[in-house]
This record gives C-alpha cells, structure tokens and sequence, in this order.
C-alpha cells in the first residue's frame, strides 16, 4: 500500500478531488503527518468517512527503528532502520554546535562500485522513495527528541541514480508545510553523474551540491570509481561552473585521501591547480578504513600538510572531523555487518 508520507501536497489535492473530498482537507491531513499521532484516526478534524477512505488507500507506518547505536566518543546517533519491505537502511545523527545534522541514504545499497566503499559491496537492491527518505528525518528527530536543522544525501546510495524522488523530497523536506529545512541547510553528494549535475542546476534550488571527486586525473580516478569511466573530471568541473553560475552557491569537492592511493604533495599541488579560482570548498576525508578492503587512512600529520598546499593555491579547505568511529559510523558498513551478523 502507498505511504502517505510519499505524496506531496499538490498529490493530495488531487487524490482529494479524484474521491469527491473538499480539497482544504489535504492541507489539514499533511499537517497531522508533522506531529504525534499514529494513525489516520487520529486525525481529530476530519470526518470519518474521510478517515476510512484514508484507511483504505494509504498507510502512515514509519520505518522501524531495529537498532540504535550511539556513540561514546562524540554523541553520533546511527539508526538501522528496516522499511515496509524488510528492506534494511542507514542514517547517521551528528550533533554540532551549530545544530542536529543528519545524513540520509537515497538507495537501499548502491550500483556506483567504488573500491573504497562498504554501500556499494552488494550493488544496489532498490531505489527509495521520496517518503522513504523523508521518514528518516523524522524518524530521527523522535528518536533524538529534537529537531533537526541540517540534512546531508550522503548515506548508502547514489542521490542522482534516483533522481526523480530526490527532487521530490527535497521539495517536501523543504515545504513549510513539512519540516520547513531551509535549501541552504541540505548538502547533496554525487560522484559526479554530469547530466544530472546540469540537470539539477536548472532546478533552481539553493542546495549544495558536493562532488565525489577522491583524484585528480582520470586515470587515477578510474582505478577507483568506475563512474569516471563515463564521465571526465573536464565534465564534472565544467558543469559544476554550470552550477556555480546558475545558483551562486559555493561547490564542495570531497576527497577522501587514501594513503600512497592519492595523497602524495604531488597530488595536493595538483588538486590545487585544478580547483584555484573555482567557487569552491575542499573537505578532506581521511577514508574510513573498512575490512572489505586493504585501503589504509593517510596519517594525521600528512593531511594537515596536504590541506595546508591547497590554502596555497587559495582553495579553502577543511579537514572531515570524525564522527562516531566506534559505531560503524561510514556509509553502508553499519547495514552491512548487521546482516552479516543475521546470516
Ligand atoms: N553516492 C554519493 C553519496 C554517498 S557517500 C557520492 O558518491 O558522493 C558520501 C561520501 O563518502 C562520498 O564522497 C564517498 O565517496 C565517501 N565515502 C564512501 N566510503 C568511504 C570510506 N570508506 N571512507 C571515506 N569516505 C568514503
């Protein structure tokens, strides 16, 4: 049965007109969906023939919450939750000072194949819903009892392999008739599909766009995102100055520095030439080492020298805290060890 939580507001209007219902009474139904009720009976405003046809067309389940983990080191929350079909996923809860962050995956699994990556290792088993991506914002802010103010689409997935129910929840996430998250409070993460990066650009939304960018030739890059065998880094950066002059809004490139893969000064001076005078932020991820593969992290000396070259280029750059290592805090490995565990 479809989940309530995947239509937006012009949907409900029309489902209210296709079955003879007033159509203010969508506006009522979608407000009850932001608080805490359980059930279309619970809709204390509407009347009851309404609330069985509801009852008959809809559901309004939430995923459920199969485990909790939090962390001991900083306070990350990382909730495996298992949707309507059984189907398990991940998102992680990070508290800053600036506010609750949650990062949410956009695919149950993923098909991109990057070497590094713990989401990608079982390929991908099924696109998520608009609704499903959106039930984890709410479902973690009822597990943290607070709100949450920033979103990031860097969890299991590729957001632009699903594009259409991406667009869709970022324009229900962002509804003031929804959880009213401001578009510049969503950061959204590709690993460079550059159709969709056009694509997105005309969208006219204030998202920020981040790039999975890991190298600095195309040859290099191949050896460890089969993506960059269909498109060049000429591509990507050219449809990211696309976004840059159609948004305004600063790009972010991640690189996730694996050591003696892509982490050598020569590799720092050269990301320095190619991102200089680009709008643009560098966040360096020192990898999240996983036991599906030998990849080892960059020492911490090496990247604050590494970050140091790219501020000489004039590229601003950031170092990724961590967050949550003791719980499996990095894409797909949390999902991934329980059902190993379930075996
Ligand atoms: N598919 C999207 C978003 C998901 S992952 C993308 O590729 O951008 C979010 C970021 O984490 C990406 O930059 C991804 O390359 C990186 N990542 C994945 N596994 C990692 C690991 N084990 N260590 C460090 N970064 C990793």
């Amino acid at each position: 049965m479809k989940n309530i939580y995947d239509l937006t507001l012009d949907e409900l209007k029309l489902w209210m007109k296709e079955n003879k219902e007033s159509e203010f009474r969508s506006k009522q139904v979608i407000e009850w969906l932001y608080k805490d009720i359980k059930n279309f009976d619970d809709m204390k405003n509407l009347p009851k023939a309404l609330k069985e046809k509801l009852n008959s067309n809809f559901t309004m389940e939430l995923p459920k919450v199969e485990h909790e983990y939090t962390s001991r080191l900083d306070g990350t929350k990382k909730l495996l939750l298992a949707l309507q079909d059984g189907n398990l996923i991940e998102c992680v809860i990070m508290k800053y000072n600036h506010g609750n962050s949650i990062c949410v995956s956009t695919q149950v699994g993923c098909r991109m194949g990057c070497k590094f990556c713990a989401s990608t290792i079982d390929g991908r088993v099924r696109d998520l819903t608009a609704g499903e991506i959106l039930l984890q914002v709410i479902v973690g802010q009822k597990v943290l009892g607070e709100r949450i103010s920033n979103i990031v689409l860097m969890g299991s997935g590729e957001p632009f392999d699903n594009y259409d129910n991406v667009i869709k929840f970022l324009k229900i996430v962002n509804a003031d008739y929804g959880l009213n998250i401001g578009q510049r409070h969503i950061t959204l993460s590709t690993c460079g599909i550059v159709p969709k990066i056009i694509d997105f650009a005309d969208e006219d939304m204030q998202i920020t766009l981040a790039i999975s960018l890991h190298s600095t030739t195309d040859d290099r890059r191949k050896e460890i995102m089969p993506i960059a065998n269909k498109y060049s880094i000429k591509e990507i950066l050219d449809a990211c100055k696309y976004y840059i002059d159609k948004t305004g809004r600063r790009v972010s490139f991640e690189y996730s520095l694996v050591k003696e893969v892509n982490d050598s000064l020569e590799d720092a001076k050269s990301l320095g030439k190619l991102l200089k005078g680009i709008l643009c932020h560098v966040n360096l991820i020192p990898i999240n080492e996983i036991k599906e593969n030998s990849y080892k992290k960059t020492d911490s000396e090496e990247v604050k020298i590494f970050a140091k070259i790219l501020k000489e280029y004039g590229v601003e750059t950031t170092v990724r805290r961590e967050m949550g290592s003791d719980i499996n805090a990095a894409c797909g490995q949390l999902r991934r060890s329980y059902m190993e565990t379930q075996k």
